[in-house]
């Protein structure tokens, strides 16, 4: 017999469309879900994973495996026909087109880093949105080590080789400057300690402050704090070009680097760029109250490439979260023909990890920071964390790096 049911196409297995393909009632819905990654990244933990707190595979889950019944497809989704609800698609590896029929469409494709055009960037920057980003950047960083500790390596190499240049001082920036400075401090130190008092973690941000989604004082206490640890923070630091050899500020000014890591806010992906339907300022597309896009009735989107025209709410993993499921249970409703009620985000605060087993939280009228702030950080990221499998992981990975230190080999 015919399968009757109205096909739901996802786009995307992040934080958006992972929660709403684990709320959406699967009797009333066809779904398939196509994207180019085939797992979910709990990307709050990612920059543990560069430099090997956390392993890579304890922060990711199988989208096949997250509901029954679910047909998914690794390609991009690079065009929709929205009068004929068609979705144009393309194999992620050799680019094969083929075409979704689709009866309502979930837009969660998320967003790219923003280079802003900045030559050299896209050449000579590593970004930190995937796992490949993380595995390669903790590669990077012990090539540079072992580079340095070559015999006969001139003194003057250190000045580049052993410099760590973090560009954006939003979260993702302040975290991986953070880890990074544990993993040298705790682990590196051990096996190269003639390098030590060469290496320099430098901090650019363009703005006046760092962490300015935080409260001034968590953000004035994250620079004393890594002042003391030596990561070094410049505000007002306008990046204008990095080369093969170095970051090139606005005043002229040239820092070479052994790595440099880019972290400066989302630009849209490719799909969105190209879609023909309403898009504010920073091309995100703009739904109404209940997460559907301004002048359609079929399409939804929420997470960071979506922004709520009379409701603006930051590009968050909870923002996207929540979304999801909201998504998830209106369409539940509507095919059930129940009443709508409109999208009613609840904001838990922030948490971010600043180092030396310290973090900040931002929870409204309550900030806390330092060392038992770091165990609500932990608690708070353990309990979110949505398999049970991957909350072993992650704690077993705690414990192993607590006991027997970071790994440092190179794979
Ligand atoms: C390192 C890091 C740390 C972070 N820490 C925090 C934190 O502590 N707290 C917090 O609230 N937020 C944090 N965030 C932000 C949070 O990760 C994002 O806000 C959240 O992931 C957005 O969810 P999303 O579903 O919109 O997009 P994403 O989770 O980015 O997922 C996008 C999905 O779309 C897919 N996709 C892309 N293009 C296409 C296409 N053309 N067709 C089909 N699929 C496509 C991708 O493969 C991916 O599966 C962090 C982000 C990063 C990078």
């Amino acid at each position: 017999m015919a399968d009757t049911r109205p096909v739901l196409l996802v786009l995307g297995t992040g934080f958006a469309s992972f929660s709403l393909v684990k709320a959406i009632d699967t009797e009333r819905f066809q779904l398939v879900v196509v994207a180019p990654r085939n797992h979910f990244l709990f990307s709050p933990l990612l920059p543990s994973t560069t430099v090997g707190t956390i392993q890579f595979q304890s922060i990711i889950e199988p989208i096949r495996t997250a509901r029954k019944g679910l047909r998914y497809h690794q390609a991009f989704c690079v065009r929709l026909d929205t009068e004929n609800k068609v979705a144009h698609c393309e194999g992620k590896f050799k680019r094969t087109p083929f075409e979704v029929k689709y009866d309502y469409v979930f837009i969660g494709v998320g967003a790219v880093s923003n280079t802003f055009g900045i030559p050299g960037v896209e050449q000579y920057c590593h970004f930190l949105k995937e796992i490949q980003d993380a595995r390669n950047i903790r590669h990077e960083v012990i090539q540079c080590f072992e580079r340095a500790s070559k015999p006969n390596r001139p003194i003057e190499d250190f000045d580049w080789l052993l410099r760590f240049v973090i560009v954006g001082g939003g979260p993702t920036g302040v975290e991986f400057a953070a880890e990074l400075h544990d993993f040298i401090e705790q682990d590196l130190s051990k096996w190269f300690p003639d390098l030590i008092p060469y290496v320099r973690i430098t901090l650019l941000e363009a703005g006046e402050s760092i962490l300015t989604a935080f409260d001034a004082t968590l953000g004035d206490y994250t620079r004393r704090h890594f002042s003391r640890k030596k990561i070094q923070v410049r505000t007002k630091s306008l990046v204008r070009e990095v080369t093969h050899d170095a970051v090139v500020l606005s005043n002229g000014e040239e820092i070479g680097y052994g790595l440099v890591v880019w972290s400066t806010g989302n630009g849209p992906t490719e799909l969105v760029d190209n879609l023909d339907l309403p898009k504010d300022r920073t091309k995100r597309l703009i739904t109404d109250e209940y997460c559907c896009v301004k002048t359609t009735d079929n399409i939804f989107s929420v997470g960071d490439c979506a922004v709520m025209e009379h409701n603006p709410l930051a590009p968050t993993a909870q923002v996207a979260q929540q979304g999801g499921t909201y998504v998830a249970k209106q369409l539940n409703d509507l095919v059930a023909k129940k009443e709508r009620k409109p999208f009613n985000y609840k904001h838990k605060g922030m948490l971010a990890y600043v180092g030396g087993n310290k973090a900040l939280a931002d929870m409204g009228s309550r900030k806390s920071k330092g060392f038992h702030t770091w165990i609500l950080w932990r608690s708070a990221y353990l309990t979110k964390l949505i398999s049970f499998q991957n909350k072993l992981m992650v704690m077993f990975d705690w414990l192993r790096a607590f006991i027997f230190g970071r790994d440092i080999s190179q794979y």
